[in-house]
């Protein structure tokens, strides 16, 4: 598979900060990849030197091979769909769809949004002004709008932040199904490791504006490379230097035997229920904190007994502390 975008020891200095420091990617044609990082480490200004809203201090950014540092927003064949998606008010959901082709007029650009119309199930709604949507039929429109142009490339900076919740996890499906269906290379900005582990071909995780990881996200949870990428991917116990995931972090009563087994003992603190489990956090003797996910009709334990916490040597997490 050929990269569509590569971006080349790209860097962004404002006065007195360093928001990008010499990242390089590869994105392959037809990827869903995803930029996670928490707030501040960089994403909204890689997105933003992608689309050619700002220049980078250093480095390069080429589409199809093509340099892009010349290029006006407008020319590069990329679209973006803004956090808050930036419908225009006094326009109904078909005009905002229509808008972008007055620029980058086609032959069959009334078919176009038909087709985008009825592929984001706006059909009925496209006299409705924005104000008239839900938050969910909004960001389809959005999305309908930025298609429609077939961007070699789709930025998305973080589409689902306005949504509540559950709305969240079914927009999250639905984008995933739609990126398969249109083939289109998604770049996906995202503070929340669930969502990204779930929608992502591959991750790049940022922090303080460099690249701190880029996998699978297999690999990012898995093997992750340093402290910083464990605890942003999930919940981690530091027990004696190694790592373990709470649903790797096992209880027993009696000490267990089985030599591939690691465990220390330690006193049950607190128990949360999470309705489809329990967190059961214990306190070993020198005073360290591991909780350990319980299946809730296996939950057996109580507040002050004391346990033995054990887990598997193979789900050990060894990384760099960062
Ligand atoms: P968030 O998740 O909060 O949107 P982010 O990862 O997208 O964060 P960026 O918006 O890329 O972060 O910002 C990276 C850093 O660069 C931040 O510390 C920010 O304050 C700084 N920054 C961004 N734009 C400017 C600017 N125009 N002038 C000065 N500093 C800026």
């Amino acid at each position: 598979m050929g990269h569509v975008l590569e971006l080349h020891g790209l860097s962004k200095h404002f006065p007195n900060h360093i928001a990008l420091d010499d990242l390089t990617l590869q994105i392959a044609e037809g990827e869903f990849f995803s930029l996670l990082g928490p707030s501040g480490c960089g994403k909204t200004t890689t997105l933003r030197l992608i689309a050619g809203f700002e220049a980078p201090t250093r480095g390069e950014i080429m589409l199809r091979g093509e340099p892009q540092a010349a290029l006006p927003p407008h020319q590069r064949r990329v679209s973006t769909v803004f956090q808050n998606y930036a419908l225009f008010p006094h326009l109904t959901v078909q005009q905002n769809i229509e808008f972008g082709l007055r620029y980058h007029p086609r032959a069959d650009a009334r078919e176009s949004v038909r087709e985008c119309i009825e592929m984001m199930r706006l059909d009925g709604k496209q006299d409705r002004k924005p104000a008239q949507l839900s938050g969910g039929e909004k960001q389809r429109v959005a999305l309908a709008r930025s298609l429609v142009l077939r961007p070699d490339v789709l930025l998305l900076d973080e589409p689902l932040s306005a949504l509540d919740p559950n709305l969240r996890k079914q927009v999250r499906t639905e984008l995933k199904a739609l990126q398969r269906r249109v083939g289109i290379t998604f770049i996906f900005i995202t503070h929340d490791q669930e969502e990204a582990l779930s929608v992502s071909d591959r991750i790049a995780l940022l922090y303080k504006g460099r690249l701190e990881q880029l996998g699978t996200p297999r690999e990012l949870y898995l093997t992750p490379r340093t402290r910083f990428s464990a605890g942003f991917l999930g919940p981690v116990n530091w027990v004696n230097g190694a790592g373990i995931r709470p649903e790797s972090t096992r209880l027993s009563l009696d000490p267990p035997r089985d030599a591939g087994l690691c465990s220390i003992p330690g006193t049950i603190q607190e128990l949360m229920f999470l309705g489809n489990c329990l967190h059961v956090e214990t306190v070993s003797a020198d005073g360290q904190t591991i909780v350990a996910e319980v299946a809730r009709g296996e939950c057996i334990f109580e507040r002050g007994q004391s346990v033995h916490v054990f887990w598997d040597k193979q789900d050990q997490i060894h990384c760099e502390p960062s």
